[in-house]
């Protein structure tokens, strides 16, 4: 092989540039990563974003992918100073009557509390839990003959139903509503094929692991992983965006943690029209409108189980939230709009100063739009927690435009980098053998723009990674 600058360039520093570069310097390699803004992360950074001693999840907050990624348990990220902390139960779903739903870490004691779903929730959940070690890399990675087919059929059945299909299961109000706000997290409408896999993979994660926070913020996730990439050999820069392969160094293999559009401006000239065409059809989906708020106390839930869950989410019933999703497909902005909420500060202290708290929360809006949802969003939190007004010190918002601004990753204000529906779900961002080799040799796409899509869980990247050594360097990585 000629001389290079590098054996392989990474492109970008989320959770999926960061495992491709750790993958590929695994193997022996010498890897140069490169991240277009001042710090490394991507998706994982946090900040002193509202008042001095409040620490936020400027993205992800909340971490079951992570937590139960086969390839991040596979890393010594503990030695690198990541520690999770898992609150006693992984979200809690209000109701207007001051009740709520709870996820809880066994399928047990989840049922139990569902009262008359009792049996429908064991009866689903229970084989998945059982089954997730054998078809979790399966489901978790590019399309291929699953090698647990019987398993991996098991989890298929029900993850590819719409999730209002699939809640034709459940009788009651609580496990209605818990299943709804699960399956909304895949933002799109909740009559779309496919949308209970997200559910089902988050509920698994829950009795399997838990939901848990970072002690110290999500941006000890990007650290741990970058310490070890640098321990490893690895080299790191920032403010290196890089808009041409000119701009580049040497390397034969070059990883790119972008979307398809990134992907284009960069190396569309070296692509085959074939491939440039499947790109520019890719589709991007729905928006967030984020917030974020610095709390003079913790956030006064009706519903006291609220208090024992990382998670919170905002929608009441079944009926309610699937309108909300419905009419934010169809570029509507919902009074009453489904709300992710975390708080963090709860479970660990050092997020707030003494007393003090922080929350974190966004709901759904049509890709690009430039509506404020802060008095929606608030208004919602008010309508479950009486009195949550009054317990703001400061607040940071984020509409989907600033979003994008953050991180070109979020195109439209997308956290997903694309639509995970039924058609993008295994062949993001196009249909090939592999969906993590583009037309050129030695290119390839790594970020949430491939299987298995968004999340912090750099498996886009292992995969990446890993056919890059077999394609460029004929190596056969260990599989985790
Ligand atoms: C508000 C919000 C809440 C979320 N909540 C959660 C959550 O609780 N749990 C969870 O698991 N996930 C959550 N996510 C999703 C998660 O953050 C993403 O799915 C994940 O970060 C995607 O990882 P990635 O490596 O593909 O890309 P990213 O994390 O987006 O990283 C891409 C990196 O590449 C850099 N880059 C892009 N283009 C270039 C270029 N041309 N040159 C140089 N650098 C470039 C970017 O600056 C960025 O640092 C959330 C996201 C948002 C925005």
């Amino acid at each position: 092989m000629a001389k290079h600058d590098f054996d392989a360039v990474v492109v970008g520093s989320g959770p999926n540039g960061l495992s491709a570069a750790i993958t590929l310097q695994r193997a022996g390699l010498s890897v140069l990563l490169l991240e277009g803004k001042s710090s490394i992360g991507g998706g994982m950074r946090s900040a002193e974003l509202t008042l001095p001693g409040f620490v936020h999840d400027i993205c992800s907050a909340v971490h079951p992918m992570a937590a139960g990624s086969p390839f991040f348990q596979a890393l010594p990220l503990h030695d690198h100073g990541l520690e999770y902390i898992y609150p006693a139960a992984s979200a809690a779903h209000p109701f207007n009557d001051g009740t709520a739903a709870v996820l809880r870490g066994s399928v047990e004691e989840t049922a139990h509390l569902l009262g008359s779903d009792e049996n429908a929730y064991a009866s689903l959940m229970t084989p998945l839990v059982k089954t997730w070690k054998d078809i979790a890399t399966d489901v978790l990675g590019p399309l291929h003959f699953p090698a647990h087919p019987i398993e991996m059929a098991r989890f298929g059945w029900p993850a590819l139903s719409s999730a209002l299909r699939l809640a034709k299961r459940f009788r009651t109000k609580g496990a209605r509503g818990l299943w709804s706000g699960m399956a909304a997290h895949s933002l799109q409408p909740l009559t779309n094929l496919s949308t209970s896999a997200i559910g089902l993979v988050l509920m698994t994660m829950s009795h399997l692991q838990g939901w848990p926070v970072v002690k110290g913020g999500t941006q000890k996730i990007a650290d741990a992983l970058a310490a070890y990439f640098i321990s490893l050999g690895g080299k790191v820069e920032t403010n290196v965006y890089v808009s041409s392969l000119a701009q580049l160094p040497s390397s034969p293999a070059l990883l790119l943690d972008v979307t398809p559009r990134q992907l284009l401006q960069i190396a569309g000239h070296k692509f085959s029209a074939l491939y440039k065409w499947q790109l520019q059809k890719y589709r991007y989906g729905a928006g967030v409108f984020k917030v974020d708020w610095a709390l003079d106390a913790p956030i006064p839930f009706a519903a006291e189980a609220c208090a024992t869950a990382g998670t919170v989410h905002l929608g009441n019933t079944l009926e309610e939230i699937a309108y909300a999703e419905g009419l934010t497909a169809k570029g509507g902005h919902p009074d009453q709009p489904f709300v992710l909420l975390a708080q963090p500060s709860l479970f660990d202290p050092s997020r707030a100063p003494q007393g003090r708290h922080t929350a974190w929360a966004y709901c759904h809006v049509p890709n690009g739009s430039a509506v404020d949802m802060t008095e929606a969003i608030e208004k919602q939190v008010e309508r479950f927690a009486p009195g949550f007004r009054e317990r703001i010190l400061a607040r940071h918002t984020m509409n989907t435009a600033q979003v994008e601004d953050y991180n070109p990753n979020y195109i439209g204000g997308d956290i997903n980098g694309g639509v995970i529906d039924i058609r993008q779900l295994f062949t993001r961002p196009a249909l090939r053998s592999s969906p993590y080799r583009t037309s050129a040799k030695g290119i390839y796409i790594c970020s949430s723009s491939t299987p298995p899509g968004g999340g912090v869980h750099g498996m886009c990247g292992y995969h990446a990674a890993r056919r890059a050594l077999k394609d460029v360097f004929h190596l056969l990585p260990l599989s985790l």
